[in-house]
């Protein structure tokens, strides 16, 4: 039998919802289920507004809209992320300026920060790597001290913490995903989560296609029209249906995934203990979310041959982002200070993402892995 790296779960609530909402003949945006998940991750986040969007990546590019980036303006983030991140600032006709990231999580190293500052800068966009958070005090202090905005690529972070603090509630926005490899999802989804009530109102006419439709359905205005840049970012209620249930569960499936995740972490202690791996830290001022198990090895060559001896077994490991500086697009739209990100390079050439999903026979894979690794 094979692995998958990724088994989207599902809680069988799925079509018992999707079929209240075509009874109820109301299929558009800001529906009941709509309200209902915006409601939840208003209380479990503490952010002030709550706005699903279609993908993780529409919520990055509402964030990037109501921050104002705009041609000129320079946004700090690592290169070791998503297109999305950097995509969102290039389709203002801003430039994404990368930073390297910390060997123990892969996030933005935060020391690095301050150096790629210019008087263009306009925000830092921290991502949060695996669902552990990025050093935000750090992160906010140099921000406040530079009048810079804090924008949190939290696709990966939902339900995890940093000082108790969840993960996108921390800076100005955070945008969540709820694409099927994430940890909850609705197969295309995600949410942007508002924290400076400076933008709550605009949020409502950017979502609603430019238009003042929100107050009009609010009974404040008696007609509605055309006031300012906008989309479409609202999600159909089938698809709020199907991501209800599995909020309604999210603490359920997080404990599944984080017991997958220590488990992992205690079976290959001994082999980073012999040299022949180093398993992810999580710092003590985070909590994580069990998003990604992943592995560094010691070179490229024996992650590959890893790689190669698993999928040789059935399982399905995979390996991360090729760092956005070195892509084609990243060449030609951004910038990375210094020029060369030495982590980032490395890292995307060593470390291994292993099955991570309620349901897969994780044990399994330790097994396979004992005796692979003994080969590479
Ligand atoms: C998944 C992901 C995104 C994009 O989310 P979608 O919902 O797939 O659009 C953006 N940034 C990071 C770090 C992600 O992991």
């Amino acid at each position: 039998m094979t692995i998958p790296f990724n088994k989207p779960y599902t809680t069988g609530k799925e079509l018992g919802y999707i079929q209240q909402v075509i009874e109820s003949e109301r299929f558009a945006g800001n529906g009941t289920f709509s309200k209902k998940c915006a409601k939840w991750l208003e209380e479990k986040t503490g952010c002030l507004k709550a706005i699903l969007t279609p993908s993780g990546t529409a919520a990055l590019e509402m964030m990037m809209i109501l921050a104002d980036i705009g041609p000129g303006d320079e946004v700090i983030m690592p290169s070791f992320t998503f297109s999305s991140t950097a995509n969102a600032v290039v389709l203002r006709g801003a430039t994404p300026v990368f930073v390297d990231i910390r060997p123990d999580t892969l996030n933005i190293d935060e020391t690095l920060i301050e150096s790629a500052i210019t008087p263009r800068t306009k925000a830092i966009a921290p991502v949060h790597y695996a669902g552990v958070g990025c050093e935000m005090d750090v992160i906010l202090e140099i921000a406040e001290r530079h009048g810079l905005l804090v924008l949190e690529d939290a696709a990966q972070g939902i339900l995890a913490s940093y000082k108790n603090r969840p993960l996108g509630s921390i800076g100005q926005m955070g945008a969540l995903s709820f694409h099927e490899t994430k940890n909850i999802h609705c197969g295309e989804g995600g949410a942007l989560l508002i924290n400076d009530p400076a933008f709550i109102e605009r949020a409502e006419i950017v979502m609603e296609k430019g238009t003042d439709r929100s107050k009009f359905f609010r009974g404040e205005i008696d007609k509605y029209t055309w006031v300012d840049l906008g989309s479409s970012y609202l999600i159909n209620e089938m698809t709020a249906a199907f991501l209800w249930a599995q909020l309604e569960d999210a603490e359920d499936i997080i404990s599944k995934r984080i017991y997958i995740w220590n488990t992992y972490h205690s079976e290959l202690e001994i082999l980073e203990a012999k040299g022949k791996l180093k398993r992810p830290t999580i710092p003590d001022e985070c909590q994580h979310n069990g998003h990604i198990y992943y592995i560094v090895l010691e070179n490229q060559e024996a992650r590959n041959s890893l790689m190669d001896r698993l999928r040789e077994q059935g399982i399905h490991s995979v390996f991360h982002y090729i760092p956005l500086d070195s892509a084609e697009a990243g060449r030609k739209f951004s910038k990375s200070v210094p020029s060369e990100l030495p982590l980032s390079d490395q890292i995307s050439g060593k470390a291994l993402r292993l099955p991570m999903s309620p349901g897969i026979p994780f044990e399994r894979v330790c097994v396979e892995l004992y005796r692979s690794i003994r080969q590479v």
